[in-house]
């Protein structure tokens, strides 16, 4: 990899898993226009996946993805192969998350946020890029990337990027491909949800009853299974019981529909 990149060129990393959309695509595009080479990588990485997740049935479309990054401008694909990625037999060496993983997806999802950060980690080391693009759809993931990279040293810029929706407003997801059609209808509660929040909020009703409001909304949505729905401050993830915006307040929310899950967020602004 290093030989491909003459060491004056500033490089742009795009971590994927592949079966991409718009939502990478806007990763894709910025990196693009910010850097003289955009690098994606696509893969499935095992270690993020607990043991009944959809690691074997995770979307795959390699020459989809390939058209669409061709016709971005990016200039390498790297799609490593598992073993290129872990050759060890039982890796020694593990990173850990001290708090922020604790709540919301990490902890819906034990062990996931520590093989995202060793992934990531990996594929800093391999491609070693001046920035790298995530998506605030997956909020918590970016920020403890952001930790991994400012407390590790790690010689890259984060780039957050915005969540970009379907035009009914579900946030972009490899993993909306597999909802039924009434599943997909259905799916739309997590983004109503957020909006309802935005709303209330701004009309100044309580925490409190904003949950019983989502909690209502819910009702109406018989196929989705909630897995959270919470309020956090924006840096910490600690739990709010208020809504000032001295607590940069985030709402976060996670759905089943059928075996597939959702996420989405929703910054509070004043
Ligand atoms: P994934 O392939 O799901 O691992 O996602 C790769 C990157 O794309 C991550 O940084 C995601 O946060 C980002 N991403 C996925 N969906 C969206 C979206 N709808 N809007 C913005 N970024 C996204």
């Amino acid at each position: 990899m290093r030989r491909l990149i003459a060491p004056e060129k500033r490089v742009g990393l795009v971590p994927t898993m592949g079966a991409l959309h718009e939502g990478h695509a806007s990763l894709v595009r910025r990196s693009v226009s910010e850097n003289d080479l955009t690098i994606v990588s696509i893969f499935v990485n095992p270690t993020q996946f607990g043991p009944n997740e959809d690691l074997s049935r995770y979307p795959r479309d390699l020459d989809g993805d390939m058209q669409l990054l061709e016709s971005l401008g990016v200039d390498i694909l790297f799609t490593p192969e598992s073993t290129a990625i872990y050759p060890g037999e039982s890796p020694q060496i593990v990173l850990g998350i001290r708090d922020l993983d604790k709540c919301l997806c990490g902890a819906s999802r034990p062990g996931h946020m520590n093989g995202v950060v060793q992934v990531v980690s990996i594929l800093f080391h391999l491609v070693q890029p001046d920035r790298a693009y995530f998506g605030m759809k997956d909020y918590q993931q970016y920020l403890i990337i952001d930790h991994l990279v400012r407390e590790l040293h790690f010689p890259v810029e984060v780039v957050p990027c915005e969540i970009v929706r379907e035009s009914d407003g579900l946030a972009m997801s490899s993993r909306n491909r597999y909802l039924s059609e009434e599943e997909r209808r259905q799916a739309l509660f997590l983004s109503r949800a957020l909006a309802l929040v935005e709303e209330q909020r701004a009309e100044g009703v309580s925490l409190e009853e904003i949950r019983a409001g989502v909690l209502t909304l819910l009702a109406a949505y018989p196929l989705v299974r909630l897995d959270y729905f919470e309020v956090r401050h924006g840096q910490s993830l600690a739990p709010l019981d208020e809504l000032s915006a001295a607590n940069k307040p985030v709402a976060f929310i996670a759905a089943f529909l059928g075996n597939t899950r959702l996420i989405d967020n929703r910054i509070l602004t004043e």
